[in-house]
């Protein structure tokens, strides 16, 4: 049976050609790219190169892109670093309730270290309101985080509105890029944040290698301490088959954005305006204007989302509930009961996520299959 995947928001296959220009740099180019040698110094290129094509993509100076594992870890090195440097400063953090767990739970442990923390709300479609943003600050504010696009309801938050905010009162700002990078066009001086975190494995790029973006002058302590690569903000031997792989999938993405935006914009609008029509009790998610272009979620009155994933799956199609963390645990999304659904809606949840390789006939047979699987399951 032929499998039909929609769940990019939680991974995309590495796209062929990113392997392929990942190939010569685990045996032929293979150097430490901080080795003083001939072999050192092509590693110490491509890497200065592929620097070049991931700052440009997001508007960053090439100085100012820190090259790591991915957006879990440079939301980390965000959060102990920016802390780290501001703790005679302050001890209050702000930060969306609706962040990813990579966001949320080094938070939590610096508020049972003792630091203060206010969630901002979000309101029915995921979004934050600046001004509760303004709302929140105080002068013992040393950090502020909200995300761009969120991983499961795709709503798109107004960066460029909170960031004036922050500027005002000169607080670092924190914005998790993962689910946009790749996928529209950002700049970082547009949206006037102070750092940002991607992974390249959410545009077809392989796992495990990432970026941070940290502004100058922003002061933020090295995450891995040892050796001095990265300019001293990252310690350890550069992955630079990664790495290069990473360049090239943003090259790949960048030579499709737009196109590849309306294409998946018209797919899931399909999804959003057929999968309601077709079935009942259905409550689609998120915000509807401000939204990534590859996200659909519904939530199904009666309905438990695991057993509907399940059945789904059996026949090759694979989608989620949500974010992947919150799938298979007990408790319902966090972000959902922010949104103020109640649980057992929170339960019946569906996200479909759509890429590259996502066709209009995928489409066809999912809104084939769900009237039948929903109809079986219902409570
Ligand atoms: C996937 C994701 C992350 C974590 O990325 P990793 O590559 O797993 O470290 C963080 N934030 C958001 C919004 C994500 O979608």
């Amino acid at each position: 049976m032929e499998k039909i995947y929609f769940d990019y928001a939680a991974t995309t296959p590495t796209d062929p050609e990113v392997i392929k220009a990942m190939q010569p740099y685990f045996f032929e180019h293979f150097g430490n790219a901080s080795s003083p040698h001939s072999i050192g110094r092509e590693s110490q290129k491509a890497l200065e190169d592929a620097r070049g094509v991931v700052s440009q993509f997001v508007g960053a100076n090439p100085n100012d892109i820190v090259f790591n594992s991915g957006a879990t870890e440079g939301n980390n090195h965000a959060i102990s670093g920016i802390v780290y440097h501001a703790m005679d400063r302050g001890n209050h953090i702000v930060v969306c309730s609706a962040e990813h767990h990579s966001v949320l739970v080094p938070i939590e442990q610096l508020q049972r270290d003792g630091f203060k923390v206010t969630y901002l709300p979000v309101d029915s479609n995921g979004l934050v309101d600046p001004a509760s943003v303004k709302a929140a600050i105080n002068d013992q504010t040393i950090l502020i985080a909200v995300m761009h696009a969120n991983n499961e309801v795709g709503s798109i938050q107004p960066i460029k509105e909170i960031s004036v905010i922050a500027k005002e009162r000169n607080i670092p700002f924190l914005v998790d890029a993962c689910q946009s990078v790749g996928h529209l066009s950002l700049d970082v001086n547009e949206l006037g944040c102070d750092l940002l975190t991607f992974s390249a494995h959410k545009f077809y790029g392989p796992k495990g290698v990432g970026a941070i973006y940290i502004r100058e002058g922003i002061k933020v302590s090295s995450f891995l301490l040892g050796g001095d690569q990265e300019r001293d903000r990252r310690a350890s031997t550069q992955n630079i088959s990664a790495i290069v792989g990473m360049a090239k999938a943003i090259e790949l993405c960048k030579d499709e954005l737009l196109t590849e935006y309306a294409r998946e914009e018209k797919m899931r609008d399909r999804l959003i305006e057929e999968i309601p029509k077709r079935i009942d009790g259905v409550k689609v998610n998120g915000d509807l204007k401000n939204r990534l272009a590859n996200n659909a979620h519904f939530s199904f009155e009666n309905l438990e989302g695991e057993s509907l994933l399940m059945s789904l799956d059996m026949q090759g199609i694979c989608a989620s509930m949500g974010s992947a963390c919150t799938s298979g645990a007990m408790e319902p999304s966090h972000v959902l009961r922010a949104m103020g659904l109640d649980d057992a809606l929170a339960y019946g949840s569906l996200r479909i996520t759509l890429g590259r390789w996502t066709t209009d006939e995928n489409i066809d047979f999912l809104l084939e299959q769900l009237p039948q699987l929903v109809g079986s399951l219902r409570l």
